[in-house]
């Protein structure tokens, strides 16, 4: 029987009142993230004014907000006459199979090809220099790097640094530089913003979905991009080999009540048996986080390198976000990863300590 004392608890969540410490330290906090905007785009204008080499560089096995964060911005420094890059790290250098609709896909340039010593590289949802992985070193000897995110855990790596956690996802933020740059939002500009928005949103079903992503949503939409087939590739298409491998990994999940957790994994093998690549089974972790038992939800997956890249998930009681910084990783309070060289059982073992002693947030 569903426990409708919890939900009507919802109606008893504070709202936070204009003029109260919470929404002034956000304000402030704003100014600053608008500060350093402004200095980025300053940045990328007299890159751009200057015909210097830009280079935008996504995170390691980018996601929809990376990705399309990176090709925005790329399309609207084209529409400026600039003839930036984009890139990130993945081997091989393909580009998700959910993601191969975005448009601007020519401005895609592999590690191996880009400027060695870029003017300005602009890094987009990254939360640290290692996110970049080979681009990396390529980023720290560019004359000037910008770093555009919306990770609490940022360890502010850039020469700028334009951090909001309190954003919905890198996209919004970007179309705030967009806007800056002057460049009007057509179409294709729409298509990648909107991917970004659709990605970390969870389909605008998490807490960061504010009154505000609706209403850059509607703007994007007034654009006539099929916001319908954009979410239908990204959340709801997979091959065939997909259902067959999703049962096996649901079927061998493990609830520990103990931990408040719930966990599963697919190893390489597992993978290749389905035919799949990783960026194929990100989706696991979201039918495994809606355990109602476990407050944490943990996802192992290993890719040919044999490192276990770690999804962790949690309902709001725990800074999973914290819990994967200590660890290595990093991401948001309640959306994080790392990734672990170690065998499983070690990786999961210093996730289920680190866990216990997360202390526990009033949800
Ligand atoms: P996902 O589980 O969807 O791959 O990642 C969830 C969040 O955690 C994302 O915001 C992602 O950027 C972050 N994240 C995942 N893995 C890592 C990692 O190894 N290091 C860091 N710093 N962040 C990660
Ligand atoms: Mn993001």
């Amino acid at each position: 029987m569903t426990d409708v004392t919890s939900l009507a608890d919802l109606s008893l969540l504070p709202v936070p009142e204009a003029g109260d410490a919470t929404a002034r330290t956000q304000a402030e906090s704003g100014d600053a993230v608008g500060e350093q905007r402004n200095r980025a785009v300053e940045a990328i204008l007299s890159a751009v004014q200057g015909g210097e080499s830009i280079l935008l560089v996504a995170h390691v096995d980018p996601d929809g907000d990376s990705l399309g964060s990176a090709i925005a911005l790329g399309l609207a420094l084209r529409t400026l006459g600039s003839r930036a890059s984009v890139s990130f790290d993945s081997d091989p250098f393909v580009v998700p199979r959910s993601l191969t609709f975005l448009p601007g896909q020519d401005l895609l340039v592999p590690p191996a090809l880009v400027p060695a010593t870029p003017d300005l590289v602009v890094t987009l949802d990254a939360g640290s220099l290692g996110r970049l992985g080979a681009l990396g070193r390529v980023a720290t000897r560019a004359r000037r790097m910008v770093v555009i995110d919306h990770h609490a855990s940022n360890t502010r790596f850039g020469d700028i640094n334009v951090i909001d956690a309190d954003a919905a996802s890198t996209s919004v933020m970007i179309t705030d530089v967009i806007d800056a740059l002057g460049v009007e939002l057509d179409h294709d500009l729409a298509v990648a913003i909107y991917t970004g928005l659709v990605t970390d949103t969870g389909s605008f079903r998490y807490a960061a979905t504010t009154p505000a992503v609706h209403q850059l949503a509607a703007r994007l939409l007034a654009t006539g991009i099929r916001h319908d087939l954009i979410t239908r590739t990204v959340w709801d298409t997979h091959r065939f080999g997909y259902l067959r491998l999703l049962g096996e990994l649901l079927g061998r999940a493990r609830l520990e009540p103990e931990h408040d957790l719930v966990w599963t994994w697919c190893a390489f093998p597992d993978l290749t048996r389905a035919g799949l690549t990783l960026d194929e089974i990100e989706g696991v972790i979201d039918i495994v986080r809606t355990t109602a038992e476990a407050e944490v939800a943990v996802v192992c997956k290993q890719g040919a390198d044999e490192v276990w890249r770690v999804s962790v998930r949690s309902k709001g009681a725990v800074d999973v976000g914290a819990v994967c910084t200590e660890l290595g990783g990093g991401g948001h309070r309640f959306a994080a990863g790392l990734t672990s060289s170690n065998p499983l059982e070690q990786t999961l073992d210093s996730l289920r300590d680190a866990l216990v002693r997360a202390p526990r947030l009033p949800v």
